[in-house]
């Protein structure tokens, strides 16, 4: 979601007429977009601020604090004495950006914007995107869910969605550009929901009456619409809400072939007392019989999830009902995280965090050992069969490799070739670890690629 945010301040701040360099060493102007959500986030940021004073070596450089952060840390930004910043812009404050830019350092203040508003979701700016096979398309901002660890409810205020032909203006502009893929976010983004069109009929110039039949639209209906522009192959969606998955939108996943077979389904705990004090609002057999669900409609599906370990109270017996459902779903992968308390959170208030930090230690790297074995499994199981991968880009570690994915969502390596970025090609895996599958070209023949110099990838 920050990537995406960049690249709504780069078009903001490019319509004003600042200019963007490469390296900050050279740049007057220096943003950090932040987040938030864990301990470890922020002290990142609090380091990269002294980094950047040091590498300029006494040259005068602006540095502004934007994103999370600048929310949930206002007071601390502002008065520290040890962090010297000069301004900072809360996520719905973009548009000011120049503004603040320019008061800052005047009589010494430190300008800051850090409103929340229950309507800017920037669709009235068409963002600089990063060039790539994948474009970020953000179709909502903000979450209401309140789960009790978050901050992002506090940070990135009430959830507001924009309107179905607003994001499907943006992604065929995008396939004009040239990118092959879209990846639509939201902090919940399959609660995705558009109002907009009784009103807009209402009030188009052409004054027709809104339809009896016109419906709010759904995160079901806006897949199917941006799978209708030609040019892009593939939808990914993240992050999405267990509490948001009706048939309807599993059945879109499954049968529309440009919606990528991969859902992020974060459980976050498997045990139902810790899933009612995170106020997640599902059990452990409710997560237990969704996944069952999504399985048998789409029996292709790569499923991956989040977990938290060490929540506050969090027995061990307790933790092993998070182990038991990893083992039940046989997630293709997890992204595990330490409970980290945050300021103002619920559980901030409410819950001391009263799990040792070895405790939790141990929790996470043993569940890290049980997945890494399950996605090795799981990863294993293709060797020999044939994969559509889309192709990304060479890596710069492993020189010789080209990298792609598949469908669900496997990195993919490749052997050095004649290969184009954008394009999907069948390969024949050869090999898998727990990080990645390894193949080989199968169709079209790798000798027939040819690189398309023009293309703007
Ligand atoms: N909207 C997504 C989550 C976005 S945050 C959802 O509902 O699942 C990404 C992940 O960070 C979360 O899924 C959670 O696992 C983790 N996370 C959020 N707050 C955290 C905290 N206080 N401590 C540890 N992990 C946290
Ligand atoms: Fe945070 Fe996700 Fe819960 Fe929203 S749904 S409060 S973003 S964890």
């Amino acid at each position: 979601m920050n990537e995406a945010d960049t690249e709504i301040i780069r078009a903001v701040l490019s319509k004003e007429d600042f200019q963007f360099v490469t390296d900050e060493i050279d740049a007057d102007v220096v943003m950090l977009n932040t987040c938030a959500i864990r301990e470890n986030a922020h002290r990142k940021v609090y380091g990269r601020i002294h980094d950047i004073r040091h590498r300029r070596a006494g040259k005068p450089v602006t540095i502004g604090i934007l994103g999370c952060m600048a929310t949930n840390l206002r007071q601390d930004l502002l008065e520290n004495k040890n962090l010297d910043i000069d301004f900072i812009a809360g996520p719905d404050s973009y548009k000011r950006l120049g503004d603040l830019i320019r008061q800052s350092g005047l009589h010494g203040e430190k300008p800051f914007d850090v409103t929340l508003s229950e309507f800017e979701t920037y669709c009235d700016i068409y963002p600089q995107h990063k060039t790539g096979v994948n474009a970020w398309v953000a179709v909502s901002r903000g979450c209401d869910n309140f789960c009790t660890f978050c901050v992002v409810p506090y940070t990135r205020g009430r959830e507001r969605s924009r309107s179905v032909e607003n994001i499907v203006e943006e992604v065929r502009r995008l396939a004009i550009e040239g990118f092959k893929q879209v990846t639509l976010l939201g902090q919940n983004v399959n609660s995705y929901i558009d109002y907009s069109h009784p009103q807009q009929i209402a009030s188009s110039p052409l004054n027709e009456t809104p339809r009896n039949d016109a419906k709010p639209r759904d995160f079901a209906d806006l897949l199917d619409a941006v799978s209708q522009i030609d040019g892009i192959e593939r939808i990914r969606f993240t992050s999405p809400h267990p509490k948001d998955f009706p048939e309807k939108l599993i059945a879109v996943v499954a049968k529309n072939p440009k919606v990528c077979k991969h859902i992020h389904l974060p459980l976050q705990s498997g045990n139902t007392r810790v899933l009612e004090m995170m106020n997640r609002t599902y059990t452990q057999q409710e997560f237990l019989d969704l996944a069952t669900k999504v399985r048998a409609m789409c029996p292709d599906i790569f499923l991956t999830t989040d977990i938290i370990v060490g929540f506050p109270t969090e027995t061990e017996a307790e933790f092993e009902d998070t182990v038991k459902v990893v083992k039940d779903v046989q997630f293709d992968a997890a992204f595990i995280f330490k409970y980290s308390e945050r300021k103002n959170t619920v559980a901030s208030k409410r819950y001391p965090d009263n799990i040792t930090e070895d405790q939790k230690k141990s929790r996470i790297v043993r569940l890290q050992e049980i997945q890494k074995e399950i996605t090795y499994k799981k990863n294993s199981a293709y060797i020999g069969k044939t994969l559509k991968v889309l192709l990304e880009h060479g890596t710069n570690k492993l020189k010789n490799d080209f990298v792609g994915r598949t469908d669900g969502g496997h990195l993919v390596l490749l052997p050095q070739g004649n290969y184009q970025s954008g394009q999907i090609i069948d390969v024949m895996i050869i090999s898998a670890s727990p990080h990645a599958l390894k193949g080989n070209v199968i169709s079209p023949n790798p000798s027939s690629l040819q690189l398309d110099t023009n293309s703007k990838i």
